[in-house]
């Protein structure tokens, strides 16, 4: 599981952030769901982990029947297959909404834990409750502040992107926010604020870092100048995603950059145990803007949104139409 609640302070603690928070101590960690709340213990949160930090429940303990959050994991399985229909929708607590945590004036983080940045997560409550005959009012809306669970909804269900999704006051679907990048300019048409996506390399020296900014050269470019007897192939005009040190915290610079190495380290495992899926890359996602004019390959990372995942993006499927 990527979080949980924090027995002590009732806070929702993305797994992502579990690295900052053993330098100061871990706490103890239930299931987000009320009627559920089993115990999980925080995974792979040491800097030497090479994987993703997770939360594990007990050895032979499930959740609850009703946990939404296990409920939720199965709907995204289903939703991988087939189309989910309105009503299993209506459950189900997709996000719907992205907004980066409020800073207080002084620019620091109006959290207490100081890792506001974009761990937190605020829930409304998607579950139906029966009790009796009455019937709480479904509130369909789910603010996240991290693009995490914006982009698993999207690499899982490729048959309801067609759900909209609220980002800066604009409203618009699933499909429509996200853009691939992996054409050339004339016809990728990049154009902008959008949640880009595209292939890494495997090779760190594609990253390339200096005091004032970390620039992510990706596997898309305009074209590849063929290799030769004496030169191997070559890119021309790669796509760069460049992140602004001045203006996200330390915290989320080394977020971002373990980001990336765990997906390129997913790969890299998976090449290793022989399961290796053509289809399958690593890839970044980040919510920035698409180039502009004078520097027509660089892509601007916004508030340090951005998540990698080694993954298979599936093309958007249609929706059936009713005879
Ligand atoms: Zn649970």
């Amino acid at each position: 599981m990527n979080e949980a609640r924090d027995v002590k302070t009732g806070e929702l603690i993305e797994a992502e952030s579990l690295k900052y928070i053993y330098e100061e101590g871990l706490s103890e960690y239930e299931c987000i769901d009320d009627s559920c709340k089993i115990k999980l213990i925080p995974s792979s949160y040491k800097p030497s982990n090479k994987n993703r930090p997770y939360f594990k429940s007990t050895k032979g303990v499930g959740h609850s029947d009703t946990c939404m959050f296990s409920e939720y994991l199965r709907m995204l399985e289903k939703g991988r297959k087939r189309e989910l229909t309105a009503v299993e929708l209506e459950d189900m607590p997709f996000p719907t909404k992205f907004e980066k945590a409020k800073k207080n004036e002084g620019g620091t983080i109006t959290n207490t834990s100081d890792l506001g940045d974009d761990e937190q997560l605020s829930v409304s409550s998607t579950r139906r409750m029966a009790s009796g005959e009455f019937v709480e009012t479904i509130n369909k809306s789910k603010v996240v502040a991290s693009i995490s669970s914006i982009v698993d909804f999207y690499i899982k269900c490729p048959f309801n992107r067609d759900v909209e999704l609220e980002i800066e006051g604009k409203k618009q679907e699933y499909k429509y926010w996200f853009k691939r990048i992996e054409k050339p300019l004339s016809i990728g048409k990049y154009n902008g604020k959008k949640l880009f996506f595209g292939r890494l390399h495997m090779s760190e020296k594609n990253m390339v870092e200096t005091s004032e900014k970390l620039e992510i050269t990706l596997y898309e470019c305009e074209n590849w100048e063929r290799k030769t007897r004496i030169r191997p192939s070559k890119q021309v005009n790669p796509f760069v995603v460049v992140i602004d040190k001045a203006a996200i915290s330390k915290n989320k610079l080394s977020r971002i950059k373990s980001e990336l190495n765990y997906a390129i380290e997913d790969k890299k495992i998976a090449f290793k145990n022989k399961d290796v899926d053509k289809k399958r890359h690593a890839f970044v996602f980040f919510y920035g803007e698409a180039p502009v004019k004078g520097t027509p390959y660089k892509f601007k990372l916004i508030d340090g949104a951005l998540v990698a995942r080694y993954a298979q993006i599936y093309p958007t499927e249609g929706k059936k139409t009713a005879m």
